[in-house]
């Protein structure tokens, strides 16, 4: 099961909190804590969100005077505090919902686009993909196998086409057949990094003439696995673009997962889904309460 994927994709995190018994034996000593700050950045937690959890913990544990298996459930309800508001499903509205995807390239976005196209797909809603990533040649490519896959249509123009453009004509083609959602794909890289989000607040900028709340949704996809580079990449999109929610992909892999509580922290923005494979069905919806469970068990 999915679930089991996850767990499975964490299992050195997993390891590392589920192997917190032998450490915590009595009380909260210094030698402890260290150790716990340790397990928290060995977790991809960061330096930041590592120091705020272990503070956050000391109140705990100093007003409740706990220890042992104590300390280990109060590190658990902490972690989950931090990531328990981060948990907002996406809510599609009346009309054509616009929902773009950025992110560097490798990400994820365009296997993300494509499960989210099935997903939506199996909720009876209608669904258009626009290949918005004309900058690589094996973007457009790759989306209208992933469009096939899901049964959809995909609107896309010649590689080095406009992408503000493609996605504008897209949003056109969509209103006028009536679709519930729009998925548009974006380039991940460019001759450099202000290009690149100049082109993302092109986009933006021109849906917005076609209509005043498009994009509905703004998907910034992240690799758990690139740990802390993960968050400067949020730092960046997050300036460039109205970043509305998150999408953290290969959970499967070797990632830790604690990148979620940095990004919690730091952004406070929705985990909208995770990602737990390559196949179209490796997209789950963020739940707080079942991340923080399979770090644990
Ligand atoms: P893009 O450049 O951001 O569009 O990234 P792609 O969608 O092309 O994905 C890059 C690679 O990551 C591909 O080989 C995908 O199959 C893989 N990938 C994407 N999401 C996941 C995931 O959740 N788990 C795993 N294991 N691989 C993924």
């Amino acid at each position: 099961s999915l679930g089991e994927r996850l767990k499975t994709g964490l299992s050195r995190t997993r390891g590392a909190f589920a192997g917190l018994g032998a450490v915590l034996q009595g009380d909260f000593t210094d030698e402890l804590e260290e150790e716990l700050e340790e397990i928290l950045l060995t977790s991809d937690l960061g330096m930041q969100a590592s120091t705020e959890v272990m503070a956050r913990l000391r109140v705990r544990v100093e007003r409740d005077g706990l220890k042992g298996d104590g300390i280990r459930d109060a590190l658990k309800a902490v972690l989950l505090d931090i990531i328990a508001p981060c948990e907002a499903a996406f809510e599609p509205g009346p009309g054509t919902n616009v929902v773009m995807m950025v992110g560097i390239n490798g990400a994820g976005k365009t296997t993300t686009l494509g499960k989210l196209a099935a997903q939506h797909k199996a909720c009876g809603r209608s669904v258009t993909l626009a290949a918005g990533d004309t900058f690589r040649a094996a973007a457009v490519e790759q989306l209208k196998a992933w469009a096939d896959r899901a049964g959809v249509p995909v609107i896309a123009q010649d590689t080095g086409a406009d992408s503000a453009s493609v996605i504008f004509d897209a949003l056109a083609s969509a209103r006028a057949k009536d679709q519930d959602i729009l998925l548009a794909d974006t380039a991940g890289r460019l001759q450099n990094k202000d290009h690149l989000m100049d082109e993302l607040s092109k986009v933006v900028r021109v849906l917005k003439k076609q209509d005043a709340n498009a994009p509905h949704e703004v998907l910034l996809v992240l690799d758990a696995g690139t740990g802390q580079n993960a968050i400067s990449q949020a730092e960046l999109f997050t300036r460039a673009v109205g970043v509305t929610g998150i999408v953290l992909t290969k959970l499967d892999g070797t990632a830790k997962g604690g990148v979620a509580f940095a990004i919690a922290l730091k952004f406070g923005l929705p985990i909208r889904y995770i990602g737990v494979g390559e196949g179209i069905e490796d997209l789950q919806a963020f739940s707080a309460q079942a991340f923080v469970d399979a770090l644990f068990e």
